[in-house]
């Protein structure tokens, strides 16, 4: 059978699938219905299954021939604590929990692959299909590798996609290089001392010194990298105090700080501190800086990339391909994989209207039209990669 018309003919199952996962999103490491539910559909399918790398992940392997080369494609499988409000009728039935960043999608698209790629057996060598827990918090990804993911399910290349509301539908934006940023979290404690809010003097007022490293902070930038060198340094929250005639014992502030080189990693987290701690001591008080590197940057291989484009003009034309000027300051832990073995991390646009709500989004929700086009191209791709020679 053709690949489009096998694709069309699942497609109802891709959106049963990726509905059901939606009404059942689960957080990073406990998401223990949905990887069952994976483990079970491979398995159906004939695929050997293996579960409880990382926990809840799933690794799904076919063979075929006698080929010795392999491919990993990866999906996520994660959801977000977010309260949905997109009011649909498979809304998420888990009160504070949802698919905000289409991972029940991600998921459905591989599970589509893997139905084609087992029924067509267009292929010589080993496919291992990748469901990975965790991506947005725990480091999923790095966790699979740390036990073992590549010695126990050897993959010459990795590719990732992600679904994308900025960019137009069906569209493939690619980059090699860098595409992804490296995140770190900065928790700043401002220790003062509380008091009444009529007798200040009596006092050291945390919110005033707090008020002031957040000023500063935005100095590091600006300032300290290179205006070409991309970096951010934002102050996601700031915690302190409860009514006008309190001062507090504290304040706590919290920066999320995004960049590629490790050099202007380094500057970064040295700045915050310093700043923090110079900006205490001058109201006479004293912080602590809990600083922690998250995600490292995801950077991609020059070959893969290139089969990716090729691919990809040849899947959808070349009209709807495109090379990223600049990479997106998001973060993402595919980063850890392809520090292991070359791949490519791609997007994949899924705006159609214009009215898309962003990834994160309490309204956002997974484009199902993009399902058949996300399940043929890894059907394609992971046969052209292994194509019979
Ligand atoms: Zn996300
Ligand atoms: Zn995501």
């Amino acid at each position: 059978m053709k690949l489009s018309a096998s694709i069309d003919n699942a497609m109802p199952e891709l959106v049963a699938i990726r509905r059901d996962l939606h009404a059942h999103p689960e957080l990073g490491l406990a998401e223990t219905r949905t990887s069952a539910f994976i483990a079970r559909h491979l398995e159906a399918l004939g695929y050997a299954v293996t579960t409880g790398l990382a926990k809840t992940g799933v690794v799904g392997t076919l063979r075929n021939g006698t080929g010795s080369r392999s491919i990993g494609i990866r999906a996520d499988i994660d959801a977000l604590p977010i309260q949905e409000e997109t009011g649909l009728d498979y809304v998420s039935r888990t009160p504070g929990l949802m698919h905000a960043c289409g991972h029940d999608g991600h998921t459905a698209m591989l599970l589509g692959a893997a139905r084609a790629l087992a029924e067509r057996r267009n292929f010589d060598g080993t496919i291992n299909l990748i469901f990975q827990p965790a991506e947005e918090n725990f480091g999923g990804a790095k966790i699979m590798v740390d036990e073992g993911l590549f010695d126990r399910f050897p993959c010459d290349a990795v590719f990732a996609l992600h679904n994308e509301p900025n960019l137009p539908f069906g569209q493939f934006a690619l980059r090699e290089g860098p595409i992804m940023a490296a995140v770190d979290e900065a928790r700043i404690t401002v220790h003062g001392r509380g008091g009444h809010g009529a007798e200040p003097q009596e006092t050291a007022d945390p919110i005033v010194c707090g008020a002031s490293i957040v000023m500063a902070l935005q100095t590091i930038v600006s300032r300290n990298i290179h205006p070409m060198d991309p970096a951010v340094v934002t102050v996601g929250a700031f915690h302190a105090g409860s009514a006008s005639n309190i001062i507090p014992e504290r304040a706590e502030i919290v920066v999320g700080i995004r960049s590629f080189d490790s050099a202007v990693r380094d500057a970064l987290e040295h700045r915050i501190r310093m700043i923090a701690e110079a900006q205490a001591a001058s109201f006479g008080m004293r912080v602590t800086v809990d600083y922690e590197r998250s995600y490292d940057a995801t950077i991609n291989h020059q070959a893969e990339t290139d089969f990716v484009r090729d691919l990809a003009i040849r899947f959808a034309g070349a009209d709807k391909v495109v090379d990223l000027a600049r990479p997106f300051m998001g973060s993402e832990d595919f980063a850890y994989m392809l520090k292991e073995r070359p791949g490519s991390y791609f997007f994949l646009g899924s705006r159609a209207t214009g009215d898309e709500k962003p990834l994160h989004h309490p309204g956002y929700n997974f484009n199902d039209d993009l399902l058949p086009i996300g399940a043929a191209f890894w059907t394609e791709l992971a046969e052209a990669y292994l194509a019979r020679s």
